[in-house]
């Protein structure tokens, strides 16, 4: 096989860009999603553009995660065009309205977070598994990764952003079991702090008291999901949670800054993660 395709879903910036571009500097022709358009000016475009110079080839695809239709039509017509697709990346994420993280209680927001949270946060990932399974099983191959995050153990953020991990991590649980056999695997990959654009924008030294400087890139993260499509353990690994960091010393990956990110396990309490190793 010469052409391996991806879906990268919410990639008009932070981690869904950078696992984008990653993956286009290693040779993936990669769909990428977002609302916005796709002409060189809009960020979606400039996604586009990044990849192509990358070495990548990129399509960029105008589709709103929340509706099932237009996310139907988007894998119809990566199957149109390339019959195929061999990794999908389960990015696509919104923050509510005025979000305001931990300073929050649960009982003081709109309990219409739910449907940011947790529709686009959590339901469209299924969605995108159903269609991007009728693609995969029948090919006999292909990965799908859940971004997910230490917020499944901690308390990260509020608690539908938590119960949307921990779902995640489950999702791909269940998927794996089901997927068993099919020569197709689902993984959720637990993200440590993200040097995003926009963490990056603030001037802080730190996050959630972790450093930023020691944050992972969110290219590491894409070069960490193309190494993992890679793995011939991948099969043993179907429908587990792992950490990018873990991944990337296994790989010999580094930041890119050239160290190597640090694992965010014990930080959040340590041991197995879901299912238990
Ligand atoms: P972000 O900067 O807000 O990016 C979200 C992406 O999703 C954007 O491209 C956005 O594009 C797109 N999007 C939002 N709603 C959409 C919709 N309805 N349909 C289609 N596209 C939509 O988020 P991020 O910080 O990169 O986080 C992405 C994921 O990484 C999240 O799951 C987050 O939990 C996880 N993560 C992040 C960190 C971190 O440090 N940042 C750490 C661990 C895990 P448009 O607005 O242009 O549509």
């Amino acid at each position: 096989m010469t052409e391996r395709v991806a879906l990268v879903t919410g990639a008009s910036r932070g981690v869904g860009k950078g696992v984008a571009t990653a993956l286009g500097a290693c040779g993936w022709t990669v769909y990428v999603t977002a609302r916005g358009g796709v002409t060189p000016d809009e960020p979606l475009g400039q996604t586009v553009s990044e990849i192509n110079a990358s070495g990548g080839a990129a399509v960029g695809v105008s589709c709103d995660h929340s509706d099932d239709a237009s996310v139907s039509a988007l894998f119809d017509q990566i199957s149109a065009e390339h019959g195929r697709l061999d990794l999908l990346v389960n990015n696509v994420w919104a923050a509510p309205k005025g979000f305001g993280g931990f300073s929050d209680k649960f009982w003081e927001r709109p309990v219409g977070d739910w449907d940011t949270l947790i529709t686009v946060g959590l339901r469209a990932h299924y969605v995108a598994c159903v269609e991007a399974a009728k693609i995969m099983v029948p090919q006999g191959s292909g990965l799908m990764v859940n971004i997910s995050s230490f917020g499944t153990r901690g308390h990260l953020h509020s608690v539908l952003y938590g119960m949307s991990k921990a779902a995640l991590d489950k999702m791909a649980f269940d998927m794996g079991h089901e997927l068993s056999g099919t020569g197709v695997a689902a993984i959720s990959l637990w993200l440590g702090l993200i040097q995003t654009e926009l963490l990056m924008s603030l001037g802080i030294e730190e996050f959630a008291g972790f450093r930023l400087d020691e944050a992972e890139h969110p290219q590491f993260v894409g070069r960490v999901i193309d190494r993992l499509w890679q793995d011939p353990s991948l099969p043993q690994r179907n429908g587990h949670t792992l950490v990018t960091a873990e991944l990337g010393a296994q790989y010999g990956l580094v930041n890119n800054d050239g160290t190597p990110p640090k694992s965010h396990r014990e930080p959040f309490g340590g041991g197995p993660l879901f299912p238990p190793a």
